[in-house]
């Protein structure tokens, strides 16, 4: 099928996508500790079923040690050279937070419209992964269930919580053999711009704690000489950045970036920046948020001001967050700040230094015929040339995948958006990212096929 022909066909599905959409984000599938596990069980079979009806052959569940199932399914290649796709989606939600801030309830899915973008579904895990289920499903049932590309099928039920899935491919290779990877938990850095995502940062956490005092002392009679623990520490996260807001931690790998980012005010308003607040450090958003290093005290143990003493304080601890650049090593990056807090002694004190855990980033290969093909669909699908944008948040299973099969190309679309509220409340997906996500998905299995027996045919 051509591209206008998968246009017109997706259309017509519409009705049934949005169906198959809001039936599976009415349940909510939450894997966190606490949650009831039958939605999980629930929304797994009722995907199974969706799954079964567009035609996928053998769905079974992959069941690994304190994960839930990782519901798999293949459909056969329809010629022995046409290439294999693995698709990725999860079927487990985040928790929806505090129901208050919900205009509608997070598990009724609610179609309204979007004063900017039209018509939009509101729930918990509509955008974050539904969606992309929806996409996949909506992808095979264009093609009748029998797509012109082989399909290998992963849907994980326990990415938010994590699961044990992340190290599970390099062990179990052939699961997962395929050509390309359709790797579908993104979308568009905004509606309407198709968007590659093509890197991920790395990250990885520190925890550093100072003790001065065997227990608080009188301020009083001991401060000005007494050294206070909380100072110590905050004179130590001062030298994090220097007073631009760049990261002042020398090794860690900063690169222009070459992509796509946002403008200033798109920023803004995603990161909710109060409006006489500057936004931190020089350079690029791009190179700030994608391809350079960020640090982020996430954590501190210090005494509430509403019940605090008037003592100096013996102890103290912060976990510092960093994310670094998508290739460098996140063990190199993170030995880089432990030299550099342990090098400190601010005050004369040593700090304790204690690294946490630490994820590699991933960097796409994007000159493969994967791509390419990828990136025609996406342009049949939006209209426009998609943009390659990366994303700060690690998806630790690319990385796991990529080691298993490292010859597969490996892509990253799909219907959520920059503005979709992913994790928060109210998230949303919108109608028309959906529908240009199926075509974009339906195209690309069209026209990687033909280019991939087309090269095939001139071996
Ligand atoms: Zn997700």
């Amino acid at each position: 099928m051509d591209a206008a022909q998968l246009t017109a066909t997706v259309d017509k599905l519409m009705p049934q996508i949005t169906e198959d959409l809001k039936r599976l984000a009415a349940i909510p599938s939450i894997a966190f500790p606490g949650y009831p596990e039958e939605k999980i069980a629930e929304c797994h079979d009722l995907l199974v079923e969706l799954l079964r009806d567009t035609g996928v052959q053998d769905l079974h569940d992959l069941n690994l040690p304190d994960t839930s199932p990782i519901i798999t399914g293949h459909i056969p290649p329809p010629s022995p050279d046409a290439p294999t796709v693995l698709l990725y989606g999860h079927y487990d939600v985040q928790p929806p937070g505090d129901e208050k801030a919900w205009v509608s309830p997070p598990f009724t899915p609610t179609e309204y419209t979007d004063p900017e973008h039209g018509l939009a579904v509101r729930g918990r895990g509509i955008a974050d992964d539904k969606s992309n289920l929806a996409v996949h499903l909506g992808a095979l049932r264009a093609f009748g269930g029998r797509p012109p590309v082989g399909i290998r099928l992963v849907l994980e039920g326990q990415e938010e919580y994590g699961s044990i899935l992340d190290d599970y491919p390099p062990q179990n290779p052939e699961a997962f053999a395929c050509d390309a990877m359709v790797i579908a938990d993104m979308g568009n850095i905004r509606p309407g711009t198709p968007t590659l995502t093509t890197a991920l940062r790395g990250d990885t956490e520190v925890e550093v704690e100072v003790r001065t005092l065997r227990e608080a002392r009188h301020s009083g009679l001991y401060g000005g000489a007494a050294p206070d623990a909380l100072l110590t520490l905050i004179a130590a996260l001062a030298t994090l950045h220097d007073d631009k807001g760049d990261v002042a931690v020398p090794g860690l790998r900063r690169e222009p970036w070459a992509g796509t980012a946002y403008t200033d005010d798109e920023f803004r308003t995603l990161a909710t920046v109060e409006p006489d607040v500057p936004l931190l450090g020089t350079g690029g958003l791009g190179e700030r948020l994608w391809s350079g290093p960020a640090i982020t005290v996430v954590g501190l143990d210090a005494p509430a001001v509403d019940t605090a003493a008037l003592a100096v304080v013996p102890y103290a601890r912060a976990l510092i967050n960093l994310r670094i650049h998508p290739q460098q090593d996140p063990k190199e990056a993170q030995r880089a700040l432990i030299n550099h807090l342990e090098g400190l002694k601010p005050f004369g004190v040593t700090l304790k230094v204690t690294p946490q855990d630490a994820g590699p980033g991933f960097a796409a290969a994007t000159g493969g015929p994967a791509y390419q093909a990828a990136s025609k669909a996406l342009k049949a699908a939006w209209g426009s040339d998609p943009v390659q944008a990366a994303s700060g948040g690690a998806i630790p299973l690319v990385n796991g995948l990529a080691k298993a099969v490292p010859n597969a190309e490996i892509l990253l679309f799909g219907a959520e958006d920059a503005a979709c509220r992913l994790h928060g409340p109210n998230e949303r997906v919108l109608l028309s990212e959906l529908r240009n996500s199926v075509v974009a998905e339906a195209a690309f299995f069209q026209a990687y096929a033909d280019s991939y027996m087309a090269d095939r045919a001139k071996l």
